[in-house]
């Protein structure tokens, strides 16, 4: 790291990664961010009336070697727990029926483990999903089998938030072959919420390295000089760069788009809806799969449920009432076997959360991705760089590849940052 300060503009979690890897230099950082508080698209909305639920249920996979370090790092990782360790319960709305299966394909050796139907010519198709190189749609290479229904459409609305109809097969090939590695596949959620168990930790963490965030701050302006950033245009100032500052501009690529237009960034995104209910659940969160209904995961906690839908362009459309009340009926014979207090007719409270650019849409055409270095003195951050599925993951190692490309000799401008190195996932 230079001696200079690093101006790290939005405090998502990738520009909380990014301060963090400076602080971890020993190095001098400050964020900024347009929003009342850090965190983006990571956060806990609390009302005045006490009910308090993430913006969306957030998982992570014990696979997310990136996620967990930052969460050793900030001294958070026993607090994200493994809802269902005997396997995941998938609930198919059709038939009623409850199965617990595995997600790595290990744990298919025990027949209890294994995703119903499933079969040699399914096996061969994983296998070549897995090893996707050349890109397509996932579901050309799966077809209409019961695997797409029961195993693969579920987790590439997932890890995608794209539809298996046109979402990439090589991004998720990318994710998929990580769940390989023994031990890998364990899925993991915050135990109390995003806020508590991830975004505060790592805002103290930072407060204790002295990196200031500085919220109710939007970038409104880069200062440009020749190949270098000079100035920021903030809410309610302006700040010069010194000759050894540099900037990270950790933002949706929307933001970077208005920001640097010379920049090619992805133009497509993709909603997600949440519905919470508040309603009294068990001590130990619980996370249930559906097939065949609107609702696609269930996360039980102790004060309330939340359900996810991916992939929800069209859904979000729809009245947020009437949304909430088929979502309603879905969910309670699983409530109900859960033992909690559940009537189709008692509908409690529901708070509904359209995240419309909830991540890129992330397709088997080509996305583009624009230099990490693009101005000698500036690198991009946010989940939607690289080739891994846009998540807290990717978001996490975005912010360590910008402060690490800062580090490298300055690059010529535009031009020459086409030559960066390429980011370590795209060699995997
Ligand atoms: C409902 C939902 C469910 C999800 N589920 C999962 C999941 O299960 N697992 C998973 O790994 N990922 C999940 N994701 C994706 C995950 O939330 C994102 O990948 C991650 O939060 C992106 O972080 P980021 O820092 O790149 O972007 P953001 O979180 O968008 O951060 C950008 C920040 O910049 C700020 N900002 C914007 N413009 C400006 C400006 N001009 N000046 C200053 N600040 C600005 C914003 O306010 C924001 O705080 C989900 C996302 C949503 C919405």
């Amino acid at each position: 790291m230079t001696a200079g300060r690093t101006h790290i503009v939005g405090a998502g979690i990738a520009g909380l990664s990014a301060a963090l890897a400076v602080a971890e230099e020993g190095g001098e950082a400050v964020l900024y961010e347009a929003a009342p508080q850090p965190g983006g698209r990571c956060r806990t909305i609390h009302s005045a009336d006490g009910f308090s639920h993430d913006n969306g249920t957030h998982v992570l996979f014990t696979a997310n070697r990136h996620a967990l370090n930052l969460l050793r790092t900030v001294g958070a990782r026993d607090r994200w727990i493994e809802p269902e360790r005997r396997g995941l319960p998938l609930y198919d709305m059709r038939s009623g029926t409850m199965q617990r299966i595995g997600l790595s394909p290990w744990s298919w050796l025990r027949p209890s483990r294994r995703p119903q139907g499933i079969r040699m010519a399914d096996l061969a198709r994983l296998v070549r999903l897995a090893l996707s190189v050349r890109d397509c749609p996932v579901a050309s290479i799966v077809g209409d089998r019961p695997i797409m229904d029961n195993l693969v459409g579920p987790l590439t609305l997932a890890i995608l938030n794209t539809p298996p109809e046109v979402a990439s097969a090589r991004r998720l090939a990318l994710a998929l072959r990580r769940l390989l590695w023994p031990q890998a596949s364990r899925l993991l959620v915050a135990r109390n919420g995003l806020s508590e168990d991830l975004i505060l930790p790592t805002v103290e963490a930072l407060q204790a390295s002295g990196i200031p965030i500085l919220a109710g701050q939007r970038l409104k302006n880069l200062v440009i000089h020749g190949e270098r950033v000079i100035g920021l245009s903030l809410t309610d100032r302006a700040v010069a760069l010194g000759p050894r500052d540099n900037v990270i501009v950790a933002l949706p690529p929307y933001e970077v788009e208005r920001l640097l237009p010379a920049l090619a960034v992805p133009q497509r995104f993709e909603a997600i809806l949440n519905v919470h209910f508040r309603l009294p659940g068990p001590e130990r969160p619980r996370f249930i799969g559906f097939t065949g209904a609107l609702t696609q995961w269930l996360l039980v906690r102790r004060d309330h449920v939340s359900v996810t839908v991916s992939a929800a362009e069209t859904v979000v459309q729809e009245p947020a009432a009437d949304l909430a009340s088929a979502i309603w009926r879905e969910i309670v014979p699983v409530l109900r076997d859960l033992g909690l207090d559940a009537c189709a007719e008692r509908q409690p409270e529901a708070r509904i959360v359209k995240e419309k650019r909830a991540t890129i849409r992330q397709d088997a055409a080509s996305l583009p991705q624009p230099p990490l270095r693009p101005l000698a003195n500036l690198a991009l951050a946010g989940d939607w760089l690289g080739a891994l599925p846009a998540t807290i993951e990717s978001a996490i190692i975005s912010g360590e590849e910008a402060v690490a490309a800062l580090q490298h000799a300055p690059a010529a401008g535009i031009r020459a940052s086409r030559h960066h190195p390429p980011r370590r996932e795209d060699a995997a």
